[in-house]
């Protein structure tokens, strides 16, 4: 049997044939040179490369090298290596004598099974639709040749606003505990960073899973005691509970500890056996074989330079205090706190993602690549392929549309009623001008004035640019927006 070289995104199980198969695993130094890291990004990946080294044992030659190429010079034998997660390192890989590559694995449906499916479309793709054909292909959630429960979204049911009480009334899952391994990373962490090797954010304790084990515990917990509640409030934001009821399993998912088919099995026996409800499974499963994949496809499916699309023209950089994860610097407390969970646990869920962050980025025109490269490096799950498709083709709209209706773009309203930040804000979301006006508010109407002739004129946008023309201080909206340019607002 070859010997089965796994990148550090590869790390469980079903990226083996047999348990016994030979590994090859390479932690590469000038991998930490190239970008600079969230700290609790680097542990995590380092943590979770050398706890499957000392899992393996002798079954695993483990290299640590400055380059891969140098790791790889002293290796003798063929190798084999599953489709690796970057375009770059495909190339790499593709490029060397002795290595086969592998299909994929770590999702739910085939690159190929995508692409027969997206080559049969015309226009643009919709997830929507890929969930569908993922459903029925793999029969999650069928009753016969319908989805269970007679619809395939229960997405309607899923808006809750953020509980009252500050608090979701939910059992947390358990941090894992640190070992010598974690100790040996932090201390590899600081020497680097005396040697000038930079990361970005605070360091804190690990809060992800590092192995396959911990991965399947913080599953179990979650289809146990989390899952129920985690449909209702998937959109909700709290500004003293990040985790609400979210899996916490999408670092698991990216590093490859975590099988997202077992995920999807699992959450389907939790609804069969009573122990959750259809619109909470429908909605995480949605979450892990629709988005996941459909991120994951797109990545591949369209081409290469897909990845700096800039269709709105955004022209600015992103500001120091943005690279820099510099909380206390922002007055508006939704983006504050946002922004702080990322320095602190470089994690915040979907919604504070898409709807405070991106929402800013694309209200201020910032450039896009810069902001796909930002998410990469700072979140402890964030890889090019999952940041490409989350950012271009959603949250920026720099592609105008080939994946969503309309550009995720919002006032202070959306984030008001889903949130408890606006109540200790210094400004007030139903503002647009002035002293206490509300640089989300602000920042919408000057977004779709100045993008007008970008924005598609369909029914999910009419309202809003109708709403546009009737305002008479637009002008002085919009130059206000235009004096607060990316200073912190
Ligand atoms: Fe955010 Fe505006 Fe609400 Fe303040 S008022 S928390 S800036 S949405």
């Amino acid at each position: 049997m070859s010997r089965r070289w796994l990148f550090a995104d590869q790390l469980g199980p079903h990226f083996l044939d047999d348990r016994k198969q030979p590994v090859l695993l390479i932690e590469s130094k000038a991998v930490f040179r190239r970008r600079v890291y969230h700290r609790q990004k680097a542990h995590l990946i380092l943590s979770a490369l050398r706890h499957r080294a000392a899992e393996l044992g002798d079954q695993a030659i483990f290299l640590r090298a400055e380059t891969y190429r140098q790791a790889l010079q002293q290796v003798r034998e063929p190798l084999e290596v599953c489709h690796p997660t970057s375009r770059r390192a495909l190339a790499f890989v593709r490029d060397l004598d002795r290595v086969t590559v592998l299909p994929a694995r770590g999702y739910v449906t085939s690159l190929a099974d995508f692409a027969d499916w997206a080559d049969g479309r015309r226009g643009a793709l919709r997830m929507e639709a890929f969930y569908r054909f993922a459903r029925e292909h793999h029969g999650v959630l069928m009753q016969g040749g319908d989805p269970v429960g007679g619809r395939w979204s229960f997405d309607t049911e899923n808006r809750e606003p953020a509980p009252k009480g500050g608090k979701l009334d939910v059992a947390a899952p358990a941090m894992p505990k640190e070992d010598d391994i974690d100790a040996e990373v932090r201390a590899d962490l600081d020497r680097w960073e005396r040697q000038g090797i930079r990361f970005a954010g605070r360091d804190g304790p690990r809060r992800f899973p590092a192995t396959a084990k911990e991965a399947t515990a913080r599953l179990r917990h979650f289809l146990r005691h989390r899952l129920a509640a985690f449909g209702p409030y998937e959109d909700a934001m709290l500004s003293t509970d990040p985790w609400l009821a979210h899996s916490m399993l999408s670092a698991a998912f990216n590093l490859g500890l975590l099988d997202p088919a077992e995920a999807v099995r699992g959450a389907e026996q939790a609804y069969r056996r009573g122990g959750a409800p259809l619109a909470s499974v429908e909605g995480f499963i949605r979450q892990v074989m629709g988005w996941r994949d459909f991120i994951w496809h797109t990545y591949w499916y369209f081409e290469p330079n897909w990845r700096t699309s800039n269709e709105l023209a955004a022209r600015r950089s992103l500001p120091d205090w943005w690279h820099d994860l510099d909380a206390d610097a922002v007055d508006a407390h939704c983006l504050s706190d946002v922004l702080g969970g990322v320095r602190d646990r470089g994690w915040v869920h979907h919604i504070p993602r898409l709807m405070v962050l991106g929402n800013y980025a694309l209200q201020r025109g910032w450039r896009p690549a810069e902001l796909v490269e930002w998410f990469h490096t700072r979140f402890v799950d964030g890889y090019e392929w999952v940041m490409t498709g989350n950012v271009i083709g959603m949250s920026q709209y720099a592609d105008l549309g080939r994946m969503t209706t309309k550009p995720y773009v919002s006032g202070g309203a959306y984030i008001n009623r889903m949130s408890d930040y606006c109540g200790g804000c210094r400004y007030d979301p139903r503002k647009r001008l002035g002293e206490k006006a509300c640089p989300f508010t602000a920042g919408y109407w000057a977004f779709l004035s100045t993008n007008r002739p970008r924005i598609p004129a369909n029914a999910r946008m009419a309202r809003a640019l109708k709403q546009l023309e009737r305002l008479s201080d637009l002008d002085a909206v919009v130059a206000q927006e235009k004096q607060r340019g990316s200073d912190p607002p």
